[in-house]
């Protein structure tokens, strides 16, 4: 990959690229004549003084990801200093588990590449025009290879991204190795992961520190909300009288009950919407002493924010009024849009109505391997509070 070009962005962009981010929108691109989709490009302000590298999108709202405030004269010595970097930065956070986030894009100054290991699988998304590139692809592949050393690397595609990127059509498949399923441990619980073409499932290992968190807390019979295959439940379930489990897939249920089979617990799943199985527990009287509500992102957009909060406020208030004094709410957002403020005053309102006080044992992020950037503010997404009711 060569620089082939300029870019000229206006004052605005500018101004957000001295703010520390990283990304110029399209409406900030002021001239962007001839650049092939993908291009690595040098970034330049109205008067045409260089601010750096970056790497160009041509169909994406976000136009430019800078990768280098100086000149980049060989891209793919950059990028494996940074996979490198990135695995060092893991050996020295990471504990207690062999499945964590490897790469994570602009956290970890790669934007468009994300590698999360599952023991000795990886898997690889590709996410932009410029690392779709062959070469780009090659050089990451070969790099991660010689570095984990893992049994085979996967390629997981997101369908609809690569048709925001204008990226041709491709499956989910191998790309190194012949393994596809293996099992993983976190904080001394195992799961399997399934990496075969048209079943791809993956963890929330951003959640990986929370589980353990929570756990400290947990006692009686508990509710986990939204379980997936398990992630809380099976962590929940040794501090626990009872565990049930509700999610509407059935086929994460299905994974999530052979995770219990391989850690020797008994926990029940219940497949239903989420929604209606506590508006009928309500009605029905069923307490708990622990509850966990870690629903998918309400708000996928920043106008989606009011109804997200309603979302989040109903489900919290159900849950609330599930609890017995001195029950244990452990609740999450990993919408990006919904603030960690904006979360909690929720949350107090939701208290309010349900009568309830709430003490806050703990507020929580996204584990050490999902870096957050200062500077660049949506990679802080996820919240997770555990607070004490009574
Ligand atoms: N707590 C999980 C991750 C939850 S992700 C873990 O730590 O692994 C969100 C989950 O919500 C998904 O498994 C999805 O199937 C489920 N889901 C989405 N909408 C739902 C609904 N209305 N009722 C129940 N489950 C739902």
């Amino acid at each position: 990959m060569v620089d082939v070009g300029k870019v000229r962005i206006s004052p605005r962009g500018l101004a957000r690229l001295k703010s520390g981010h990283v990304w110029v929108y399209r409406s900030d691109v002021m001239s962007a004549d001839n650049i092939p989709p993908g291009s690595l490009v040098t970034v330049v302000d109205q008067r045409g003084k260089p601010l750096g590298t970056a790497l160009y999108s041509s169909s994406s709202q976000i136009a430019i990801r800078m990768l280098s405030r100086e000149p980049v004269s060989d891209f793919p010595a950059l990028l494996r200093q940074r996979i490198a970097d990135a695995i060092t930065y893991r050996d020295t956070f990471v504990r207690d588990s062999n499945a964590y986030r490897v790469v994570f894009s602009e956290a970890d100054f790669i934007p468009g590449l994300v590698v999360d290991r599952y023991n000795d699988i990886l898997s690889v998304q590709v996410l932009t025009q410029a690392i779709d590139a062959e070469p780009v692809r090659e050089t990451v592949i070969s790099e991660l290879v010689s570095r984990v050393a893992p049994a085979s690397v996967i390629e997981r595609v997101d369908p609809r991204v690569r048709e925001l990127e204008t990226l041709p059509a491709r499956s989910s498949s191998l790309v190194h190795g012949e393994k596809t399923a293996t099992t993983f441990t976190m904080n001394g619980v195992q799961f399997y992961f399934e990496g075969r073409e048209g079943q791809k499932t993956g963890a929330f290992l951003d959640q990986r520190e929370n589980y353990a968190a929570a756990a400290h807390y947990a006692h009686g019979e508990a509710l986990d909300v939204f379980c997936y295959q398990g992630g809380f439940a099976l962590h929940l379930a040794p501090r626990c009288s009872q565990l049930t489990g509700v999610d509407s897939s059935r086929p994460a249920l299905e994974v999530a009950d052979r995770n219990a089979a391989l850690n020797g617990r008994e926990i029940d799943w219940i497949e239903a919407n989420a929604f209606d199985l506590l508006k009928d527990y309500a009605v029905s009287g069923h307490f708990y002493d622990t509850i966990v509500l870690d629903p998918p992102a309400f708000a996928k957009t920043k106008r989606d924010l009011d109804s997200a909060l309603r979302g989040y406020k109903e489900l919290n208030l159900r849950a609330l009024k599930m609890l017995r004094r001195g029950g244990i709410l452990v609740t999450c957002s990993c919408s990006y849009h919904v603030s960690e403020s904006s979360f909690l005053e929720m949350l107090a309102s939701a208290g309010l109505d349900a009568r309830r006080n709430l003490r806050l044992l703990e507020i929580r992020g996204q584990a050490k391997d999902h870096p957050i950037l200062l500077n660049i503010p949506e990679t802080a997404y996820l919240k997770c509070v555990i607070a004490h009711v009574s």
